[in-house]
């Protein structure tokens, strides 16, 4: 029974209670209970049901709405798995209407390789032209290229270098082997990302080698309802890494959570978020670096892989940066993978209070592990005229690390 129906039976605890609405960023954004955890899962029960249909636009347009940030799951008491129900909601919906043409190009363009390496070879020209900066606002077509801008990286070029690694100073033992995972975006438009990971994994005793034959992880897919897409893509990742037992490292919270949730439990067990890793016995502290960064946790980090700690570690490596946690942080930014490009409207207004917190704290930096939170938060910080640049933490422990002399 319970597998016939899937993710469905996870909604099955929720008691109506309601504590989880205060934690719905796109229930306080629209005040709709149909917009919050309990009004989309009764949608989701009458879903199931077919009292309601895949074709009823209210299911649609509030199943649509949700960022599936699953900031309602940490708070629930009874334990919904508030994700899991989502995932096969969508599922359901995708088979009975299919995925929208801006959604079926979209995850065209960013997770397959043939048109994505051409399509991140020209965003990556179009950002080297420094316009999409320039010309970075609030209407679609300029935010997408403030989201373009913001994946530029912060600390200039040139600056490559080998970590002087586990022969470190103090650390004689030969280096751990990781593997790194690459995923789409990342590898695209965030490669200074994946090549900071690398140095400061070697720092802390961690060889990361490569992975021929790995693939996009499937988040897209899932989150659109395309489960089998999305398998197919969990089972050519998991005969690329093998079943060796070596650390399966990810710099992208959303790919790590959904590497995370593949069926196999051997394969889940050696995934580690790269701030995971590197606290497991350190990091190792850094030069000082000065400035104030306020750390925004992504939401597949803090509350589907339920990281909080480490990117904290991470950053207390390095001294006298001061770090500061803003009161709405753990809300969702609205990024939430293709729903800044699909939901547009709600995922500004998602986005507006993190902003105003941010434009009030004022800090140097913004910290964040996850691509999509970079440019979404990048981009509305631009769009706002805020000259504070979106990293991710690993980058701030690899500028400390250079200082430091780590690096030949
Ligand atoms: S999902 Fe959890 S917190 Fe929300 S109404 Fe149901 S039981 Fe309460
Ligand atoms: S996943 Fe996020 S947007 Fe969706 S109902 Fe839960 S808290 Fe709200």
């Amino acid at each position: 029974m319970t597998a016939e129906r899937g993710g469905f039976a996870a909604l099955d605890s929720c008691v109506h209670c309601g504590f989880c609405l205060q934690a719905c960023p796109t229930f306080l954004a629209t005040g709709d209970e149909a917009d919050g955890p309990r009004g989309r899962i009764e949608l989701m029960r009458g879903l199931e049901r077919g009292t309601l249909t895949a074709h009823d636009p209210t299911v649609t347009t509030h199943l649509d709405r949700c960022l599936g940030c699953r900031g309602c799951e940490p708070v629930c008491p009874s334990g919904v798995g508030y994700g899991q129900g989502l995932e096969a909601a969508r599922e359901r919906l995708a088979a009975a209407r299919g995925v929208s043409p801006l959604t079926r190009a979209a995850l065209a363009v960013l997770t397959t390789a043939g048109p994505g390496r051409m399509v991140y070879a020209l965003a990556r020209a179009l950002r080297a032209t420094g316009l999409p900066a320039l010309l970075a606002g609030w209407s679609r077509p300029r935010f997408a290229l403030g989201m373009l801008a913001a994946t530029k990286p912060q600390g200039g070029k040139g600056r490559q270098g080998a970590a002087t690694g586990g022969g470190a100073p103090g650390r004689p033992l030969p280096p751990t082997a990781a593997l790194l995972f690459r995923g789409c975006v990342m590898d695209g438009l965030f490669s200074h990302v994946h090549d900071a990971t690398v140095r400061t994994l070697a720092v802390n005793g961690y060889a990361a080698a490569e992975v021929p034959g790995q693939v996009c992880c499937g988040a897209l897919h899932a989150h659109a309802g395309l489960t089998e897409e999305a398998h197919a893509l969990a089972r050519a990742n998991i005969a690329a890494f093998g079943d060796g037992d070596a650390p399966i490292v990810v710099n992208s919270a959303g790919c790590g959570a959904q590497l995370k949730a593949y069926g196999s439990r051997a394969f889940a067990a050696r995934v580690r978020d790269v701030t995971e890793l590197l606290a497991t016995a350190g990091p190792r502290p850094g030069a000082a670096l000065k400035g104030r960064v306020a750390y925004d946790p992504p939401c597949h980090l803090l509350h589907a892989q339920r990281i909080a700690d480490p990117p904290f570690r991470v950053l207390a490596a390095i001294p006298d940066l001061e770090v500061v946690t803003l009161a709405d942080a753990a809300q969702c930014c609205g990024g939430a993978g293709m729903y800044t490009l699909v939901e547009p409207r709600l995922s500004r207004a998602v986005l507006a209070p993190k902003i105003e917190t941010l434009r009030a704290a004022a800090p140097d930096l913004v910290a964040t592990g996850n691509p999509g939170c970079v440019m979404q938060i990048g981009a509305g910080l631009r769009a706002a005229g805020l000259a504070i640049p979106a990293v991710h933490p690993v980058e701030l422990l690899d500028a400390s690390y250079r200082r430091a002399g780590f690096y030949a």
